[in-house]
């Protein structure tokens, strides 16, 4: 094989397809990774879940500290050094996106800087310092996601921004407007409020966290609420126009007509649409569907020959755990083993204080299918551990098939859900039963205690509510 021919290409080195190339060449395969950008790992390293998720940490001290130190006994005046802050959160970068390059290194992998584009179904030119072409027997397109602009506010990366921004602003806005109460808005809007900002968050829907029970989201409201956040419902932003002393006014209409928000920034996060501009799809003859996204199989396949698609740029939720997993079935796949992601059992996390986990089906779901479920609660009031860590803000809920007691669903509003969670999903993942989870033992004393009285609720047993 020569030195521009490879059994695998994959365009985009997001958590889709360097895990997808890293996998592939532990198989056994020579592996060719093309990515515009010149780090490794995509949106999620780059600009999405881990600068957010050290940005939440880092507030997260500043809150404990501020917020609630003077019961512990820490008093004195705390004050933010911003750069330091946004430091911190670019090391954490730095480090991850060099391991992800190490390791790709260490695969042999040969990784390619450039904008990648089809020339036919088996080649693929790349635009970077040099042009070059290079073959491949396969190629994956793992070209990710963008934020969604609103055509009547579009970005100017000043006053109206994206996430991208949201995560590097150089000044703390006196105000800003969070426009899309879904994860992205509410975390990054948890950030701002930590750090000073007054926080508006419009949502267009009348619930915000609208993927989860209703009584989760109203819940998350609910706390968040408590945490200085005001929420807009049921708000459909119309517009904008300049304000007064540089502000920008955004339009909006709610439920008892027209509404302005004066604000130093306005965040929107209304959503992710899959990137394909630039690739030329046509020249390899793979179509795209209504919503822009890359059709595929139950195997990935696009329909073209040794062309298949993973992660954001194909249907199904926009999670970087759901990119991998498919990276990793494909290349199974192609090694001609059995690739396989169980689509039912994807955990979402909101990673709020606290934070909002769900896997499987809500209430509401459960109701459209017309399944019949028991649903059993337990509150984090009444968990010792919660209650020793100023943790008692948040629910577990488990819903089960009311004949068979398979756990068809859990949400859990706690801190740490998201690390909760795993167990939730393994269980599911056994096809578990709320009587498996309530008659496992659990360490005391722990959150993760509540997700087994949840499970014994379901019989109407739970011990300590
Ligand atoms: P991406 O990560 O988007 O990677 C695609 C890559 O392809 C990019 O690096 C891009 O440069 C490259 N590319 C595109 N076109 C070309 C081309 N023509 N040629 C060469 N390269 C190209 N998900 C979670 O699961 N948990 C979270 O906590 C979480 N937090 C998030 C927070 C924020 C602020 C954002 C924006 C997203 C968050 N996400 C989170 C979503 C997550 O980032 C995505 O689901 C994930 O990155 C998708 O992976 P991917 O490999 O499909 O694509």
């Amino acid at each position: 094989m020569s030195d521009s021919s490879f059994d695998l290409i994959v365009l985009g080195a997001g958590p889709g397809g360097y895990v997808c190339a890293l996998r592939a060449a532990q198989l056994g395969f020579k592996v060719a990774l093309v990515d515009k950008r010149a780090t490794l790992g995509g949106t999620c390293l780059n600009v999405g879940c881990i600068p957010s998720k050290a940005l939440l940490h880092s507030t997260e001290i500043l809150s404990a500290a501020r917020d609630h130190g003077k019961k512990h006994g820490i008093t004195g005046n705390i004050e933010v050094d911003l750069e330091a802050l946004m430091k911190n959160k670019d090391s954490v970068v730095k480090k991850l996106v060099g391991g992800v390059g190490q390791l790709v290194k260490a695969r042999k992998i040969q990784f390619f800087q450039g904008l990648g584009s089809f020339v036919s179904s088996d080649t693929v030119a790349i635009e970077g310092e040099e042009k070059t072409e290079i073959k491949g027997k396969n190629i994956v397109i793992a070209t990710g996601s963008k934020t969604v602009e609103l055509p009547f506010l579009p970005f100017d990366g000043e006053k109206i921004i994206s996430s991208d921004e949201g995560i590097a602003l150089k000044e703390i806005p006196e105000n800003l407007v969070v426009v899309g109460g879904g994860a992205i808005g509410l975390e990054l809007g948890t950030v701002w409020q930590r750090l000073g900002s007054k926080v508006d968050v419009v949502e267009f829907l009348p619930k915000i966290a609208p993927n989860y029970d209703e009584e989760v989201s109203k819940l998350a409201e609910r706390i968040l609420k408590k945490q200085g956040l005001t929420f807009h419902k049921s708000t459909k932003v119309t517009g904008s126009h300049e304000g007064k002393k540089g502000k920008i006014v955004l339009e909006a209409e709610g439920s008892k007509g027209k509404v302005e928000f004066e604000a130093d920034k306005v965040l929107v996060s209304v959503g992710r649409a899959p990137v394909t501009e630039g690739l030329k799809l046509e020249a390899a003859g793979v179509k795209t569907d209504d919503r822009g996204r890359i059709e595929v199989d139950d195997h990935f396949s696009t329909g073209v020959d040794g062309v298949y698609a993973i992660g954001d740029v194909i249907k199904g939720p926009m999670l970087a755990h759901k990119a991998e997993e498919e990276g990793v079935a494909l290349a199974e796949n192609l090694a001609g083993k059995a690739g396989h992601v169980n689509y039912g059992v994807i955990p979402a996390v909101i990673y709020t204080d606290p934070e909002i986990a769900s896997a499987g089906i809500t209430a509401e779901q459960a109701k459209e299918q017309g399944l019949s479920i028991k649903t059993g609660k337990f509150p984090l009031t009444a968990n010792g551990r919660a209650m020793a860590t100023d943790a008692t803000d948040g629910v577990v809920i488990v819903h089960a098939d009311a004949k068979t007691d398979k756990v068809l669903g859990i949400q859990i509003v706690a801190r740490n859900a998201s690390e909760l969670i795993a167990a939730a999903v393994t269980h599911m993942e056994y096809g578990g039963s709320a009587e498996d989870i309530a008659r496992t033992v659990h360490a005391h004393p722990t959150l993760s205690e509540a997700l087994k009285e949840a499970a014994m609720a379901v019989d109407g047993r739970a011990i300590h509510s």
